[in-house]
Formats: structure tokens, sequence, C-alpha cells
């Protein structure tokens, strides 16, 4: 299986150069895995008099004439016709030409494959797939023909979709059942009545009925998606058992004199849960890795802080030093913000808190970062600024990472060479995954979910408007601030850099003031581009309702909050994805107040974007959103997750597969649990599968 493809009959070493660099095919094993795109029932041949507008990809038996190239240069091709009784086709090639007109023979009879096309009325079929028409074959060695992806490149070196099946035609002749041995248990095997290994890869390239098809199909799906999960198992198992972190074995007086006097309102039950599941991991001894995903809104601020308490009321052994924590934003306004929350709600609490940005200089940059090495600092709040090498802790224990989705691998990873022991690291992401998502980039981590909004919230109304509308838009922005309301007017930027968004903002900001001028009416404006501490300015009037509207970009998408502004209105919504305009919303709706989101666009909205705002006019569900961003998009446009390994599927798919992925995850979490080290008998086969095909990722430590 590991034979380079050179050695196998019909590929010489151009060929297998060109499969390299064209398609990534190195040995016989890529070449098995190299799936056919689809079947062809070689017994069905339509009539070229019934092919029509709505006729895809077709094939048709006829004789082949009047071969001829016409046209110069660039325009040069060769065109050709194909009669079979009922009316001519016609066949064009722009590529490969000297090579086709060399193969092809006048007279001939030949089965022809393509995508058909129409031109002038007249059926035409570019770079169809030629084969020389034999009656008999049909019921030959196979009934069902397989079709693979090619290249134009490859194409025009003979390799065509069909072509490409005499190659794994070759291959599979060479092999036999022990090149593929059993990987799995055979208890699995019996449960789910899977066919073999080997029958699965005769019958997925060269099946011999669209039953053996799908058996074949199942089984290689279920494998891809088993062993990922096998692998991101073993991981987390592993870390579980051998990664040592702080262990904070009790809830001591700050956690609890907070929970009794100071929390200004009741948890919801998914916040304990999950304050309870972090407190079990923190206990252990063991170093804890958790993804918290919730709603916007859900609470999980408060999680955080009550988890830093946790580790503030805890020592370390040795010395008797109390445990550090660190809260991570990715913007200063929301480090800020969570500074301000955070002091204000501890400000009768013998506790510490220091912000440490960007903006931080001079003297008070250097008083945080001698408290932080001191460890007279309990719970430094900051951006990117607080893992910069510069900031030493004297006993980092906890660690957050709000709104996960802005930081690298890389940066968080920083977060573990901060501490001796590594410290305990929570993760939150600003939407929710969706739950295959979780499961296969995130699977590695421990995870939690608060999936219970606080008491009192209303749905945010929402609404699409087209851009004529904004007159009345406006009219209405002022009917809710003539309620004592606030309102936000979000901008797209979608490059920081990009002059042209700036002009719009700048534009809309005038607009805007044009509507609501001054006295009556005061404007706050935030962008990327102001200095941190206008920014700041501008927040906080905001904030304490000097102003009555924000106008912004899409800084505040994260995290922001102020309970008082119950109206959003998103300019050009058509050019946000589904989690930015699900991120933005959030920022409205958070007191009790009814809060409306109204979507402005231009008259041309595409049929995605006027999926995505379909989507939001209908639900408040961020689960069910992000289920549906990642149906649209597809799992490798999903931030955040396109360096993970655990995505690449040959087969599988996370969005149409979720059934045999909740499966395998089930058979990996008993198989685990039964047999941690995979040293029983029956689990042997998968452990030396593993053993042969290493995963691809290295486990990063956080990811
Ligand atoms: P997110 O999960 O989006 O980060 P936050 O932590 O910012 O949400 O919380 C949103 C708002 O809900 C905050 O004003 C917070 O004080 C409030 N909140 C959080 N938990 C509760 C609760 N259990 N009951 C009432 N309000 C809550
Ligand atoms: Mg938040």
């Amino acid at each position: 299986m590991q034979s380079p493809v050179e050695y196998l009959k019909g590929v010489g070493p151009q060929r297998a150069d060109l499969l390299k660099k064209e398609l990534n095919i190195f040995t016989f094993k890529d070449v098995l895995e190299h799936y056919p795109l689809r079947h062809l029932d070689k017994t069905k041949v339509d009539k070229i008099v019934n092919l029509n507008y709505s006729t895809e990809y077709t094939q048709v038996a006829g004789k082949l004439t009047d071969i001829h190239t016409v046209g110069e240069k660039s325009a040069r091709r060769l065109v050709a016709y194909v009669h079979d009784g009922t009316g001519d086709m016609e066949l064009v090639w722009f590529q490969g030409i000297n090579w086709v007109e060399k193969t092809l023979q006048p007279g001939q009879v030949y089965l022809v494959f393509g995508k058909v096309s129409f031109f002038n009325g007249k059926v035409q079929m570019t770079h169809p797939e030629l084969e020389v028409f034999s009656p008999e074959k049909g019921g030959g060695k196979s009934f069902l023909d397989p079709i693979y992806p090619s290249t134009e490149k490859l194409k025009s070196r003979g390799l065509n979709g069909r072509a490409f099946a005499k190659i794994t035609y070759c291959l599979l002749q060479q092999l036999s059942a022990k090149d593929l041995p059993e990987n799995l248990p055979e208890a699995i095997i019996k449960q789910y009545r899977f066919i073999s290994r080997w029958e699965a890869y005769c019958h997925i390239h060269f099946p011999s009925s669209e039953e053996m098809y799908t058996h074949a199909v199942r089984r290689l799906k279920f494998e891809e998606l088993f062993f990922s999960q096998l692998r991101l198992g073993l991981r987390r198992a592993t870390r579980h058992r051998f990664s040592h972190g702080p262990r904070f074995d009790k809830v001591g007086n700050l956690f609890n004199t907070f929970y009794e006097n100071y929390l200004p309102f009741e948890l919801t039950n998914a916040q304990k849960r999950v304050l309870k599941e972090i407190r079990k991991d923190v206990g252990s001894g063991k170093q804890m890795n958790r993804l918290l995903q919730g709603d916007v809104g859900s609470g999980k601020t408060i999680v955080a802080l009550l988890s830093m308490l946790i580790a503030a009321d805890n020592v370390r052994p040795e010395d008797g030093q109390p445990f550090q924590s660190v809260l991570m934003a990715p913007t200063e306004i929301l480090a800020r913000q969570h500074f301000n929350g955070i002091t204000a709600l501890l400000k009768d609490m013998p506790v510490c808190v220091k912000l440490l940005t960007g903006s931080s200089k001079g003297k008070s940059r250097k008083e945080i970062l001698k408290g932080c090495e001191e460890g007279s600092i309990h719970i430094l709040i900051g951006t990117h600024a607080v893992i910069e090498e510069k900031v030493i802790f004297k006993n980092l224990g906890f660690a957050v990472v709000d709104e996960q989705h802005k930081f690298g691998v890389a940066q968080r990873a920083q977060l573990w060479k901060k501490n001796s022991l590594p410290p305990h690291i929570l993760v939150m992401t600003a939407t929710p995954i969706p739950r295959t998502l979780a499961l296969t980039a995130y699977g590695d981590l421990d995870y939690s979910v608060i999936d219970e909004l606080p008491p009192g919230r209303q749905p945010i109304i929402t609404t699409h408007r087209y851009e004529n509308k904004r007159p009345q838009v406006m009219d209405f922005i002022k009917a809710e601030i003539a309620k004592g309301r606030q309102a936000y007017v979000v901008y797209p930027l979608i490059e920081e850099s990009s002059k042209m968004d700036y002009e719009n903002l700048m534009k809309g900001y005038e607009e805007v003031k044009s509507f609501f001028p001054e006295p009556k009416y005061w404007i706050s404006m935030v962008h990327g581009r102001q200095p941190a501490e206008q920014k700041e300015t501008n927040m906080q009037r905001f904030v304490q309702h000097d102003t009555q509207i924000m106008v912004s970009t899409t800084v505040i998408e994260v995290g922001v909050n102020v309970p008082n502004a119950s109206l959003m209105v998103i300019e050009s919504a058509e050019k946000f994805g589904l989690s930015q305009l699900h991120q933005l919303r959030g920022r409205v709706g958070r007191g009790s107040e009814k809060s409306f989101c109204i979507l402005l666009t231009g008259p041309k909205v595409s049929k995605d974007a006027r999926e995505r705002l379909h989507i939001m006019c209908a639900t408040n569900d961020g689960f069910k959103i992000a289920e549906k961003d990642l149906e649209i998009r597809g799992p490798g446009d999903i931030e955040g997750t396109k360096q993970s390994g655990e995505l690449n599927f040959k087969l599988a798919s996370i969005v149409t597969d979720k059934v045999i992925l909740e499966v395998s995850k089930n058979l990996v979490n008993e198989l685990l649990d039964a047999d941690p080290d995979l040293t029983m008998a029956e689990n042997l086969p998968i452990k030396s599968h593993l053993q042969v095909h290493q995963g691809k990722t290295v486990w990063s430590k956080i990811s």
C-alpha cells in the first residue's frame, strides 16, 4: 500500500509526476483513496434526440465523423460529430488537440460521455470522454463504471475521469485481501453489518451493484470518522491521564463571599452545571482544556469570573502562593469592558484586578508587570498583550480565552509556558459551534455548553429592509430613542485597511447625523483606526447614555454589553456572514425591553445572502444558525478550523454524515473507557491500523 505510484502498471515516471503534482497521489494507498465522483451505468445509453436543456451528464453511442480543427492560435479547437441514428452532437476540444486527434478514428463507433450543453440550439459536448463502443462490454467486468475527478492537465495526458479507472483496476488486480487487513473489531463489524475492508475498496471503485456500492461507502465513511474520533479520543484520554495541572481542591472564602453577597442574579441551571464541570476538572490535579460554548448573551463571563475566584481561593502547596488568573479578550474594547464589569462586581472584595492592553504604557505598565511577577495581582484582564514574553506571572493557574476564534493556535499555546505546571484553560466561543464541528475540529478539548439564556430575555424581532426604506428606518430609531432606548448602526468593515469601507462609514455617519441633529441627539462613533482612548471615550459615552446612537464598524461585534440599547441597524447586511450577523444582533436584547434588528441591503442580493437574511429573520437560536452556517459554507470555511487535520475527510462529511459521526463517537468513548491503551486482543486490529496510519496532525497542546 505504501509503494510509490510509479511502480504501478500504466503509470510511468511522467504520469507519476503529474499525479503527484495535480492530485497529491504518491502511493498505492492514495490511488485507492482517490474515490470516484460517481458511476456511469454502462448499459444506459441516451439517444441524442432525447437530450434537452435539463440533461446534465450523459452517455451516447454513435459513429464519429468529420474530425477537423478550426480557428488559429489560441482560438484553435478540434471539432467532430457523433451520429447515433436519432441525431447529431457536436464534440469540441480546446486543449490536448494533437493527442486527441491522433487517437480518434473517423468511422468508428464510440461511447461518448460528458456534460451536455446547447449552443445556438445545437447539442454540444466540450472535452467529452470517448471509448470504443463494444456492445458486450456492458455486462462485463463491472456494471457501473467509475468516473474520477481529474484535472485539465491530466486529461491532456490521457488521464481523464474514465481512463483513471484503468489504473485503479490494475492496482486492485495486483492487490488481495491480505494487503488490506481488517482494522475494526469483530464486534463492531457484526453489529453494523459492515462488509470487509477489501470488499469495500473493490466495490467503491467497481461496484457489482448499487447496493454493494452503498455498503462500501458506508463502511469507508465509518472508518474515516471512527479513526478520526479515536485519534482525538486518545489525545483527550492521554491528557486526562498524564498532563498535570494545578489542583484547586477547595472552594474558599472569595468564591463563597462573592456567590452569597455580590452575585447580582441567580445562575441559570446551565451556568451551574458548567461551573460544576469546571470545578471537577480543576480539582482533579490534571490540566483542564475546556471549550465553553453558549449563545450570545448566555452569560459565559460570570462563569469565567467564578472560576477565577476559585483559582484565587487556592494556593500552590510548595510556597503557599495563591493562583493567579488571566482573561484574554480579542479587542481592546472588550478587554476594557470585561475589566469595568468585573471590577464593579468585585469592588468590595479583596481581589486585585488589573487591565493590560497594547495602550498600557510607561509607569502603569511597569507596575502591572511587577504586580504579576510578584503575585499581588489576582486577575489580569487584557488583550493579547497579556501573553507577551515580558509578562511573567508568579503563579498563573487559570487562563480564560474569550471569543476564541479570534486567536490563533500559536497565541494560545503561549499560555502554556506561563507556569511550570501549565494553567487550566477555558476557551469561550463567541457564538455556538455546530455539534459536528465541536466533535471534530475541537474534539480533543473537553466541552461544556450553556444551552439556556438568562430568564426574561425576549426574542429580538428581526426584519430585512431595502435601502430605499432608510428614512422609515431612521424614523423608527427616533421612536425608540423617544422611549429612552439607544441604537447601534453598524457598517461592514471587510478589511481593516480598506479605504472604501471607511469612506462608507464616514458617509453613513454624516447621513445619520443629518437625521439626528445635535443638540437634541448625540452620536458616538467607534472604528478600528481611532486611538484606543478615543474609542474608549466614545464607547463610555454610549454606555453612560450620553449618546443615543452608536455608529460603528464591526469592532463592536464581540461581546459589547449595553443593556439599554434595543435597536441594531446593520448596513449592507448582505456582506456579512451568518455568525457575524448573529453576533452583531446579540448586542441588543440584553435588557428586558423588546429589541429589534433591522438588516438593510441594496436592491441586489445574491441567493446565498438572501438565505442568510431569511435565516436571521426566522430564528434567534444561535445553535440553529451555526448549523445552517455550516451547511451553507461547508466546513472548510469556518473560522479557526482551517488548520484542523481532523476535517480533511475524503468521503465523509460533517454536514451530511452526522449520524455516522455520532455512532463513531459513542463507540470510541465506550472502547476507550474499557480499554484506554488498546491492549485487549479484540482491539488489536485498531491498534495496528493506528500504528501504520499515523494521524497527520501533531497534537499541538491546545487547538
Ligand atoms: P456572553 O455569553 O455573550 O459572553 P455575557 O456573559 O456578556 O454573555 O452575559 C450577558 C448578560 O447577561 C450580562 O449583562 C450578564 O450580566 C447577564 N447575565 C448573565 N448570567 C445571568 C443570569 N443567570 N441571570 C440574569 N442575567 C445574567
Ligand atoms: Mg462574552
